[in-house]
């Protein structure tokens, strides 16, 4: 199946309520000016007072840590709010909103630093890929969890000497009555301590014609038998990822998603949900906020020219992601916007901690800056996954490249 021939159905999304602009399509990009409805104003106010109450006691440092924060009893309580599965169908417990309100709700969570880690990956990808392309049997059993902020997904598709080169997998599935049995491994698996379930590309063709060819994705229960998971300690002592083995763990026929062997295109597919929502701008937004509530009323040129380059730089990419957002709403899939935005979002992530370092005087001990130097510590240290995590920046390049026709 070519990458371009596959469109996330629009029947299966709420009535869309951007705004759209008219700006001409660039060579192959589509980036169109896209603006929110007027009444989005209400929602985002809700959502504000809802956080100033949630989160009065959590650190700065904590906010920083953004969607990859854990709490999974705030995650349940932001079910309850109808805010987890915002635009799915009332059916499969989703709320049936546009997905206008969505990116709202979502730009407000990551700019309060809310810990939303438990449920991100779930509503963001998986939850969607399950109702695109899952069986009426994996939509009634994960979905309303999914909405409820109670069942966590994560990603399995990087595995040992497979990253950047996907399509050099080797975990397998291998045909056996009823269902498949599962042997390998995946690494780097972002909330595998939380996750309840899986998304796995495995190979289900021993031989295809093409590299690309014979990979499915499966759901696989991370308590079944021959599972087996391990965390893995960050540079910053902390347990955000591991590993997982499969030893014969079997899967049901109705836990494939989509037709086997459709894996590839689906992977690319879900890669357009993965790498351009706010997130891949706003990680080290909570630094940027610091910067300005530490000088507030006070005078320095240095420091208001890097918090006007930096608003310019967060506006832009902003626009941009709420343009991919429309697009994926309304049915297109844009593999090329979204790696412009992330690629972009993660330089601005990267490059802001080094700039507030560059500018600001870090000798001081003023109490009013002991916030933001401990933000700033703690982003410096932790920026250098942002341009990992998703794709790297070279891959990332290539794609764009290869799209545009350069490569
Ligand atoms: C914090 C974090 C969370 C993650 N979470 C998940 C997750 O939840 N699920 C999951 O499946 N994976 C996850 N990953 C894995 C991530 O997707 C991979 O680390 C990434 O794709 C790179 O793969 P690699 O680590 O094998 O590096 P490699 O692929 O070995 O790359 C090493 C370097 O070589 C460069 N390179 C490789 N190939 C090329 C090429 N063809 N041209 C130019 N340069 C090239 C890369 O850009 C990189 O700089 C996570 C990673 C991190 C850091």
């Amino acid at each position: 199946m070519k990458l371009s021939s596959v469109r996330r159905n629009p029947g299966s999304l709420a009535a869309e309520t951007f705004i759209p602009g008219t700006l001409p399509t660039v060579h192959r990009f589509n980036l169109s000016p896209v603006t929110l409805p007027p009444g989005s104003q209400a929602l985002r106010q809700e959502v504000r007072t809802f956080l100033t109450e949630e989160l009065g006691a959590i650190t700065p440092v904590e906010r920083a840590k953004s969607w990859f924060g854990c709490d999974p009893a705030f995650s349940r309580k932001l079910g309850a709010q109808g805010w987890i599965g915002m635009t799915w169908p009332k059916e499969y417990g989703g709320h049936e909103r546009p997905a206008s309100d969505r990116y709202i709700v979502i730009e407000e969570l990551l700019t309060a630093g809310a810990p939303v880690g438990a449920h991100w990956i779930a509503d963001r990808q998986s939850g969607p890929l399950i109702l695109n392309y899952g069986s009426p049997a994996a939509k009634a059993a994960f979905l309303p969890g999914i909405a409820a902020g109670e069942v966590y997904f994560c990603i399995g598709m990087s595995e040992p000497n497979a990253g950047s080169d996907l399509a050099a997998i080797r975990t397998t599935a291998e045909r056996v009555d009823g269902g498949w049995t599962v042997n390998g491994a995946k690494l780097w698996t972002t909330n595998i301590a939380e996750a309840h379930q899986m998304i796995a590309l495995v190979r289900t063709e021993k031989a295809s014609e093409t590299r690309h060819g014979g990979m499915s994705q499966l759901i696989i229960d991370l308590n079944a038998e021959g599972v087996t998971r391990n965390t893995i300690m960050d540079h910053q002592s902390e347990r955000h990822f591991g590993e997982v083995h499969f030893d014969n763990v079997f899967v049901a026929d109705d836990m494939v998603v989509g037709q086997p062997g459709a894996g590839w295109a689906q992977v690319n597919a879900e890669l357009a949900l993965e790498r351009s929502g706010p997130e891949r701008y706003l990680s080290s937004y909570r630094l940027y906020e610091e910067l300005v509530l530490s000088h507030r009323g006070r005078h320095d040129p240095a420091i208001e020219q890097l918090v006007g380059e930096l608003t310019a730089r967060l506006w832009t990419l902003r626009q941009m992601s709420v343009s991919v957002s429309h697009s994926i709403g309304t049915g297109d899939n844009p593999t090329i916007e979204a790696a412009i935005v992330k690629d972009l979002g993660a330089t601005l992530e990267q490059d802001l901690p080094a700039l507030v370092q560059a500018t600001i005087d870090d000798s001081s001990d003023a109490p009013e800056r002991k916030d933001l130097l401990e933000v700033m510590e703690y982003l410096l240290l932790f920026s250098p996954i942002f341009s990992l995590r998703g794709g790297t920046r070279e891959i990332l390049r290539g794609i764009i490249a290869r799209e545009i026709g350069l490569r």
